[in-house]
C-alpha cells in the first residue's frame, strides 16, 4: 500500500468524556456530535481497524501512536495494554512506535505509571501554573479546584521515570504572572518540556453567555456544540498583548539561562523558523497534517475543527490513508495560505508566522480586511522581539555549534568567539 502524506493524528478513546470540567474546555460539547446514549468508549474493532491503517499509512521508521480527549485514561488500563500489543502486531519491520498520551493527570496511580514507563509513553500532564492559577479553571464537576490530584499523578509519573512534559494554557488567569508560572514548572515541577497554549474562545451573540459560564460542569443538555466562529472571546481568553508580555518575558529568563536544559515548544519552533523550517502546523504557511479520530472512527480535518463541516469518514470505511490524502484535506490546508490577509503577507515576521492558526483568525486588519489573527498584537511583539537572539542561535547551529553557548553571547545577541576546541 502506498503510504500517505507525513501526518499525525490524535485519537480520542474515550470521546470528548471527562471526569474534570475545565471552565475553558470546549471540547466537552463535542459530546453533542453523537447521539446521547451512544458510548464515547472506543471499541476493540475500531483499535484494530485504525492501528493496522495507522501502521500501513505511515511514511516514517516512527510512528507515533497519540491519544488525547476528553480524558483518555476514562478507557482504562486494560484498553491500553490491548492497544500496545495491536500496536506491535500490526508494526512493520522498519517501525518504531511512540505511544503518548494528553492527560489532566488525576487518574495516574502507580500501577498506571508503571505501565506508562514499561512500553515508553510519552506523557502530557496539564497544568496552568501554581495552585491558585490552575484552580482558576481547571476544576471537576463539582467546581473544586484538581491541582492536588494533577501534582499527586505527576509526582507519580516521576517516580517511575515516565519521560514527560507539561502542557500549560495561558489565559485571562495566568496571563500576568509568566515568570510565577515558568519558574513553578521549571523549580518545583522540575519539567523540562514546556508547552505554552494560549485559550481563544470564540462565541457568537447566541453563545457568548453560556460560554462565560464555563463548559464544564453538570450543565445538562443545553451545552451547544463549540464550533469556529463568531468573533466575541469569553473572560477567560487570554488578551493577545498579554499572551505576547507572556512570551516575551519567559524567553527573556531562558534565553539568559535555561538554553538547552528546559525546552519550550514555542521556542524550539521558532528556531525552526529561522533556519527556513516550519516544525508546527501553526506556523507553516499551509497545514492540513493534524487530523483527529473520534472514538467510534470518525476523522476530521483537525482536532480544532471537530465539526460536521470537517469530517473526512471513517476509518471502517475508508483508509487513513484516502483520508489523508482526500481532496477536501489538501483543499482545508491549503486554505490557511489562501485565506491570508495582505496586511499579514507584508508583515516582517510573516516566516515565523504565517497567520498562525486559522481557528484564531477573527479580527479584522488596520485597512479593515477581515481574516486577521486575534493574537496578532501578541506574536507579532514576541517574534520582533526574539529576532537578535533566534538569529544568533541559527548561526550558532549552523555553524555546528550549539544553542545554549547563547547564553555566553554579547548583550547584543552575537555569539561570543569559537571555542578553542570545536
Ligand atoms: S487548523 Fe490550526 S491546529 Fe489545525 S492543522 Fe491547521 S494550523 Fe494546525
Ligand atoms: S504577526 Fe500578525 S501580521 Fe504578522 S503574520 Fe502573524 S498574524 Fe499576520
Amino acid at each position: 500500500m502506498q503510504a500517505a502524506p507525513d501526518y499525525h493524528l490524535l485519537a480520542k478513546p474515550a470521546g470528548a468524556a471527562c471526569n474534570l470540567g475545565c471552565k475553558y474546555c470546549f471540547f466537552l460539547s463535542k459530546e453533542n456530535l453523537y447521539a446521547p446514549r451512544e458510548s464515547p468508549l472506543m471499541g476493540e474493532e475500531v483499535l484494530e481497524t485504525y492501528l493496522r491503517q495507522l501502521m500501513e499509512s505511515s511514511p516514517g521508521p516512527q510512528v507515533q501512536v497519540a491519544w488525547q480527549g476528553g480524558e483518555p485514561m476514562l478507557r482504562g488500563l486494560d484498553f491500553y495494554r490491548r492497544s500496545v500489543e495491536l500496536a506491535e502486531k500490526h508494526r512493520q519491520p522498519h517501525q518504531r512506535i511512540l505511544h503518548t498520551m494528553q492527560t489532566n493527570g488525576t487518574l495516574v496511580d502507580d500501577e498506571w505509571a508503571a505501565f506508562f514507563k514499561e512500553n515508553g509513553y510519552l506523557v502530557g500532564i496539564s497544568f496552568d501554573g501554581p495552585r491558585e492559577m490552575h484552580d482558576a479553571y481547571r476544576i471537576d464537576k463539582q467546581g473544586r479546584g484538581s491541582f492536588d490530584d494533577v501534582l499527586r499523578g505527576w509526582n507519580s509519573l516521576r517516580r517511575h521515570g515516565v519521560d514527560t512534559n507539561v502542557l500549560c494554557t495561558v489565559n485571562a488567569a495566568n496571563q500576568d504572572h509568566p515568570l510565577e508560572v515558568y519558574r513553578f514548572f521549571r523549580d518545583e515541577l522540575q519539567a523540562r518540556y514546556i508547552q505554552l497554549i494560549p485559550i481563544v474562545e470564540r462565541a457568537t451573540e447566541q453563545t457568548i453567555a453560556f460560554a462565560n459560564g464555563g463548559w464544564g460542569g453538570n450543565r445538562g443538555t443545553d451545552r451547544p456544540l463549540y464550533r469556529q466562529e463568531g468573533s466575541l472571546v469569553t473572560e477567560r481568553t487570554v488578551s493577545a498583548e498579554a499572551f505576547g508580555r507572556f512570551l516575551v518575558a519567559i524567553f527573556d529568563e531562558w534565553i539568559r539561562r535555561d538554553v538547552g536544559e528546559v525546552f519550550v515548544t514555542t521556542f524550539d519552533v521558532a528556531l525552526g523558523s529561522w533556519m527556513g523550517q516550519h516544525n508546527s502546523c501553526v506556523v507553516a504557511p499551509t497545514c492540513g497534517a493534524a487530523l483527529t479520530m473520534e472514538h467510534n472512527g470518525d476523522v476530521y480535518s483537525c482536532d480544532h475543527y471537530v465539526e460536521e463541516a470537517h469530517k473526512l469518514g471513517n476509518v471502517k470505511d475508508a483508509s487513513l490513508e484516502a483520508l489523508v490524502s482526500s481532496e477536501q484535506q489538501r483543499r482545508f490546508g491549503q486554505a490557511k495560505f489562501d485565506t491570508l490577509p495582505a496586511y499579514c503577507k507584508q508583515c516582517p515576521v510573516l516566516f515565523a508566522c504565517y497567520g498562525e492558526c486559522p481557528r484564531n483568525r477573527f479580527i479584522a486588519t488596520p485597512d479593515g480586511e477581515a481574516g486577521l489573527n486575534y493574537l496578532c498584537a501578541g506574536y507579532k511583539a514576541f517574534f520582533q522581539h526574539i529576532d537578535a537572539p533566534m538569529k544568533a542561535m541559527a548561526e550558532l547551529v549552523r555553524s555546528g555549534r550549539y544553542a545554549e553557548e547563547i547564553m555566553q553571547a554579547s548583550p547584543n545577541g552575537s555569539p561570543g568567539p569559537l571555542p578553542a576546541t570545536a
